[in-house]
């Protein structure tokens, strides 16, 4: 049986992304039954496969969700904060699974999501990557090793001149990792760049740094400066193609999952061994 996906953000850079890597049968039982997007697209009413540069698919970009949901098993939302805010509790009233890349989102939009899960299951993570999800495993497992020993930790971030939140979500997710390999507080210890006479670093300090340019898909390193040496762990995408199947491997686990919120650690099912 075919599972039948609908796609939110489907004029975007992910968007597209999704479009092309479902046309290419990345994920062989996974067809591609609706295209949603804003009123402003210009994409809007296009075939969504014409719109992402491949073949015609006769499936259009349209602006209406509850038109097209209840053709899907599972949403694919890689719209924005907003837009997700609101499709996580219109798909738990029509009883859809989602995948949800979105970053960026508020507190008040992250407990929207979170009160959907109580109703479908919900995959939602900052980066569908494989290589990230391994990377946040290898950083909790070395901030473990180095806790109490000294070791600063920094972490920069590099992405497009078009992303729209920073730190990435990414980030924050090494940020939670890493802490949590400290046994601290992220909310505690963060420190988002610094400017002007800051003084001695902290010891109880994790630093974020963002920088913005051209067209950098997403790379980001994580930073352990110790006295005498300096661990670096990173990770550097060379295309959006790792986030998009993530994303439709995850469409292909969830669908018949009991409601709840998962990660991709559990889709890609990483050992998590301490
Ligand atoms: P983008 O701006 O290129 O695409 C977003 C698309 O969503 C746009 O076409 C926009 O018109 C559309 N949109 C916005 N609100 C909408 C709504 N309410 N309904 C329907 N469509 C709507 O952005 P992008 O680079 O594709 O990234 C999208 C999101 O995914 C961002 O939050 C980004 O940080 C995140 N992202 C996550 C991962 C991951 O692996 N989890 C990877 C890359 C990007």
């Amino acid at each position: 049986m075919p599972i039948n996906v609908v796609i939110v953000g489907a004029a975007g850079r992910m968007g597209k992304t999704l479009i092309q890597c479902l046309a290419r049968r990345v994920e062989p039982d996974l067809r591609l039954v609706g295209a949603v997007d804003l009123w402003d697209a210009p994409e809007r009413g296009q075939d969504a496969g014409c719109a992402a540069g491949v073949a015609d698919i006769s499936v259009p970009i349209t602006t209406d969700l509850a038109a097209v949901a209840p053709n899907a098993d599972v949403v694919i939302d890689f719209s924005g904060p907003h837009g997700t805010a609101g499709n996580a509790p219109r798909c738990a009233v029509w009883r859809r699974a989602m995948v949800i890349g979105t970053t960026g989102l508020t507190p008040e939009e992250r407990a929207a999501v979170e009160a959907a899960a109580h109703e479908i299951p919900i995959v939602w993570a900052p980066n569908m990557s494989l290589g990230i999800n391994v990377l946040l495993e290898l950083v909790e497992r070395t901030a473990r090793v180095l806790r109490d020993r000294g070791y600063d930790i920094e972490i920069v971030e590099r992405h497009h001149r078009r992303k729209k939140d920073a730190p990435s979500g990414t980030a924050l997710a090494l940020g939670q990792a890493a802490a949590a390999g400290y046994g601290w507080n992220l909310d505690e210890t963060a420190a988002h760049g610094r400017a002007g006479v800051t003084g001695e670093r902290p010891t109880r300090q994790i630093g974020f740094h963002a920088v913005r340019g051209g067209d950098i898909f997403g790379d980001h390193t994580v930073m352990f400066a110790g006295e005498g040496e300096t661990i670096e762990i990173s990770h550097r995408a060379t295309s959006r193609e790792a986030f998009a199947r993530g994303a439709l491997r995850a469409a292909r686990w969830i669908v018949g999952r009991a409601p709840g919120l998962y990660s991709m650690r559990e889709v890609l099912e990483l050992s998590g061994e301490k």
